[in-house]
C-alpha cells in the first residue's frame, strides 16, 4: 500500500468518525502515514473540500522531512509543531478536527486550544478512537517483508546464543552479547529492553537482565527483539541449564502445548479471545492456568506493542495481514518460570510462524 493509499484510508476513517480533518501527533502514526521518521512532528490530514496532507516539524529536519515525506506538504515551523498545525487548520477552514485521545496529553490539548481563536474553538477538537492505530494493525506487503526480516534476525541471534550461554555467566553478559551481535547485523535498536531471567528469576515475567549468574541447573528465559527498517521483532525461548527435573519438563511440555495450540487456533475470522482461550485451556487441563498471569499476545509492527490484544474475552476478530505474538508462560514464585513466544502472521488459512527457532526442550 502506498503512502497515498494510507492517507486516503485515514481520511475515510476520519469522515466515518464524523470529523473533516485528523491531527496526528503519535510518531509511529505519523511515520506510517507520511514516511517521516523525525522526533518532532504534527501531521494534518484534511478530507474536504479537497484532500490535503501537511507535515509540521522544525528546522533540524528540513532536508530529512522533504526526503522522507514524499507527497506530503512540509512546513518548517519556528513554534511547536502542534501549535503551527492548529493555526494552519483554522486558516484552511477546518470545522471539526479529530485527534487520538489515547496519545494526547492534557498539556498538548491545552496547547491545541490556545493555538486557535476563541470564536472557532468550540467543537473544533474532537477526541476520536485511535483510527490510525486500527489501520496499522493490518500490514501490507512491504511491512510484512520488513517484519519477516526483523523476525529472521531474531532467530539467527537466538541460535547464536545457544552456542554462547554457559553456567556462571551473568545475565547482563548474555544480553550484551545478544545486543552487540544484533547491532553488527544491522539492527537500528532493540525493540525493548532485553529480558534474560535465569534460575528463580525466571519466575519474573519481565525479568530484565541483571548481574545474576546463569545457574548450573535451572531455566533461562530470553525475550528480546530487534528493530530493522522501523519494524520490531519479538520472540521468547526458555532453555534449561543442566538436567531438568520431571516437574520442570512437565511444565515446559504444558507451556509448549499451550503455545502450539494457540498458534494452531490463529486464522482470519476467529476472535482474539478464542486464541487466548486456546492457550489457557491447555494450561487449565494441566492445573497450571493460575500461574499464567498475562495475556496470550499482542500485535507487533512499528511499535513493539500494538493491537490487537490477544486476551481473555476479547471479541475483536483477527484479520489477514495482522502480525501477532503468541506467548503463554507460567511463573511459579520462588521456583521457576518459563515462556515461549512466536510471531505469527494471520492469514485466511491459518497462522504462519515468523520465528521458527527450535522450541524443543534444550539443555545446555
Ligand atoms: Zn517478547
Ligand atoms: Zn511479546
Amino acid at each position: 500500500m502506498s503512502l497515498i493509499a494510507r492517507k486516503k484510508r485515514a481520511v475515510s476513517a476520519a469522515r466515518a468518525a464524523g470529523v473533516d480533518a485528523l491531527l496526528v501527533t503519535h510518531l509511529p502514526d505519523v511515520r506510517w502515514l507520511c514516511g517521516f521518521t523525525g522526533s518532532n512532528a504534527a501531521l494534518i490530514l484534511v478530507g474536504a473540500p479537497r484532500s490535503r496532507a501537511v507535515l509540521f516539524t522544525d528546522g533540524r529536519y528540513t532536508s530529512q522531512a522533504k526526503a522522507e515525506a514524499v507527497g506530503t506538504q512540509v512546513v518548517i515551523a519556528a513554534k511547536p509543531a502542534v501549535t503551527a498545525a492548529c493555526e494552519w487548520m483554522v486558516e484552511a477552514g477546518v470545522r471539526r478536527c479529530g485527534f487520538d485521545g489515547t496519545h494526547t496529553t492534557i498539556a498538548s490539548l491545552d496547547a491545541m486550544r490556545r493555538a486557535v481563536p476563541a470564536k472557532v474553538r468550540r467543537g473544533l477538537f474532537v477526541a476520536v478512537e485511535p483510527l490510525v492505530a486500527r489501520l496499522r494493525e493490518i500490514k501490507d506487503a512491504e511491512e510484512l517483508k520488513r517484519t519477516r526480516a526483523a523476525a529472521a534476525l531474531g532467530c539467527a541471534l537466538f541460535d547464536r546464543m545457544l552456542g554462547y550461554m554457559q553456567a556462571g555467566m551473568t545475565e547482563t553478559a548474555v544480553a550484551a552479547e545478544l545486543e552487540h551481535a544484533a547491532r553488527l547485523a544491522g539492527a537500528e535498536a532493540m525493540s525493548f529492553e532485553t529480558i534474560v531471567a535465569s534460575g528463580q528469576r525466571s519466575a519474573l515475567p519481565h525479568g530484565r537482565a541483571t548481574t545474576a549468574k546463569l545457574p548450573k541447573r535451572g531455566f533461562v528465559t530470553l525475550d528480546f527483539g530487534v528493530v530493522l527498517d522501523g519494524y520490531c521483532s519479538d520472540m521468547t525461548r526458555t532453555v534449561h541449564m543442566g538436567r531438568g527435573s520431571i516437574e520442570e519438563r512437565n511444565a515446559y511440555d504444558a507451556v509448549l502445548e499451550a503455545q502450539e495450540t494457540a498458534v494452531a487456533a490463529v486464522r482470519a475470522g476467529v476472535t482474539a479471545g478464542d486464541v487466548d482461550e486456546a492457550a489457557r485451556s491447555v494450561l487449565r487441563r494441566a492445573g497450571l492456568d493460575k500461574w499464567f498471569t498475562h495475556s496470550t499476545g499482542h500485535g507487533v509492527g512499528l511499535e513493539i506493542h500494538e493491537g490487537p490484544r490477544l486476551a481473555a474475552k476479547q471479541t475483536q476478530k483477527l484479520e489477514a495481514g495482522m502480525v501477532v505474538t503468541i506467548e503463554p508462560g507460567i511463573y511459579l514464585p520462588g521456583k521457576f518460570g518459563l515462556r515461549i513466544e512466536d510471531m505469527v502472521v494471520v492469514t485466511a488459512k491459518g497462522g504462519e510462524i515468523l520465528t521458527p527457532s527450535t522450541k524443543a526442550w534444550v539443555e545446555l
